[in-house]
């Protein structure tokens, strides 16, 4: 096992991958901005060093600076939550150039999976569905109109770099076709640093559906279920759960099997997530594949009583997963809310001071933040301070428990999410399971 770990990331998700480290007997080492002087993953870590300005660009994603900890620490793995340097190839080959276990796949799989058309070609050959689209497009592609046309209206253009829900244009009519292309490649190249755009079927309100897997570096592969992330707003994951009320039984196990099979033929090994997008007569397409934990893994962690986080770890460290598919039972039902610093009505940021905090407890209640009374939301990086997490022995008792655990969660000096939560699960179709990404567009603004 590990002698000692860094953690490249900040928020919440450094202090979970603390809690992993703590249960493991393993000592962390947390790195931080200046802007993060006074943060909890600082405080609980057993060493800190401060790596930069508060600008990301010269802290979270300045890999020398990140690896001069590493090395003054003495630090034997990295870990790198999710965003910042997590899927950077880049970085996990100077890690391992330095001696450093990078925690995560080989940098070929997050090549590979990095570039959303190459993912497209490889699971469909590994045995995936995928929605019908083109591969990466040439400049002045001749063929372009008849391409879309043969999908068949409306497309969406795709970013090979995106993520975050960035980089996509919906196309509705052919003659808007070129212009929401040349925009989409010059959007692309400078937000991903990669103009390369393909075209795809755009689904009207799919379902997001994604599995999520384990798998070690001994052939060792296992699916945890799925979790309905259709909740959306602008292409981004607002309330997620496990498991999906729109899937069924010989579902899972059809989807399971597939991915399973999928992730063994590309030699995959870490934590993982496979979306698939499910079409309103319930056909299912592969999307993308990402390759790391990710901000929703606790909503599988519990219905399945095991731990992503930790298993991560181990399998970095060479071990066997701990568990077999055949010991792996769901029970109950989970909901996460990401409680952002945001207007609930426009989605602006809400920087500043958060005067009180007052996280809710109770039976099934788990709440992942960074936050507290007196924290200070810096406008630099990201905007969730909180995940709430709830779970049931069914989706009604879920729901139950979230619904006065938002209720009770106190937070003041800054706006959030919250309202907007109480609104979305306790709309009809929430309730009743029916809905797909574009439900929040169908909300009447609160
Ligand atoms: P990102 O990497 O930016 O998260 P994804 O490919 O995972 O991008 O897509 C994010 C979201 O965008 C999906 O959950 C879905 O809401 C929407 N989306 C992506 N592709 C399509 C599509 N072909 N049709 C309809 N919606 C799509």
């Amino acid at each position: 096992m590990f002698r000692k770990i860094l953690i490249a990331n900040r928020g919440e998700i450094a202090l979970r991958v603390i809690c992993a480290c703590k249960e493991l007997n393993i000592p962390t080492v947390a790195v931080y901005s200046e802007a993060d002087r006074n943060s909890l993953h600082v405080r609980f870590a057993d060493e800190a060093v401060c790596i930069g300005p508060p600008r990301s660009s010269e802290s979270y994603l300045n890999i020398p600076s990140i690896i001069s900890a590493a090395e003054v620490t003495n630090v034997d793995a990295i870990h790198p939550g999710y965003g910042y340097l997590a899927e950077s190839a880049h970085f996990s080959e100077v890690c391992e150039t330095c001696g450093i276990k990078f925690i995560g796949p080989s940098p070929d799989s997050m090549r590979l999976m990095g570039d959303k058309a190459a993912a497209r070609r490889t699971m469909r050959e590994a045995g995936l569905p995928i929605i019908p689209g083109t591969d990466v497009l040439q400049d002045k592609d001749p063929q372009l109109e008849a391409k879309a046309a043969a999908i068949g209206y409306p497309v969406l253009v795709k970013a090979v770099a995106g993520g975050g829900g960035r980089g996509m244009r919906i196309v509705r009519r052919p003659e808007d076709l070129q212009d929401a292309l040349s925009t989409a490649q010059s959007e692309a190249l400078g937000a991903f640093g990669s103009g390369a755009v393909y075209i795809e079927k755009y689904l009207e309100n799919p379902r997001h559906i994604e599995l999520q897997i384990l798998a070690d570096e001994h052939g060792g592969v296992v699916h945890l279920g799925e979790r309905d992330c259709s909740i959306q707003r602008r292409h981004q994951k607002l309330v997620e759960e496990s498991p999906s009320p729109a899937v069924s039984e010989g579902t899972r196990l059809e989807l399971g099997e597939k991915v399973i099979q999928a992730i063994r033929r590309v030699n995959y090994y870490n934590v993982g997530t496979v979306e698939f997008l499910f079409d309103q007569q319930g056909n299912y397409f592969f999307i993308e594949m990402n390759t790391r934990v990710q901000v929703e893994h606790p909503v599988t962690e519990m219905v399945t009583g095991i731990d992503v986080v930790k298993e991560q770890i181990r399998v970095a460290a060479g071990e066997k997963l701990s568990v077999s598919q055949g010991q792996i039972s769901f029970r109950g039902h989970s909901i996460e809310c990401r409680i952002n610093a945001e207007s609930p009505i426009t989605f602006i940021p809400s920087p500043g001071r958060i005067t009180v905090f007052h996280p809710p407890g109770g039976p099934g209640i788990r709440v992942d933040s960074c936050a507290y009374a007196d924290y200070v939301v810096s406008p630099h990086y990201d905007s969730l301070i909180a995940k709430l997490i709830a779970y049931g022995k069914d989706r009604r008792e879920a729901l139950a428990r979230l619904n006065r655990a938002l209720d009770m969660f106190a937070v003041e000096g800054i706006e959030t999410t919250i309202p907007l939560h109480k609104k979305i699960i306790n709309h009809p179709d929430f309730i009743t399971g029916k809905f797909g990404t574009g439900f929040l567009d169908q909300l009447p603004a609160i």
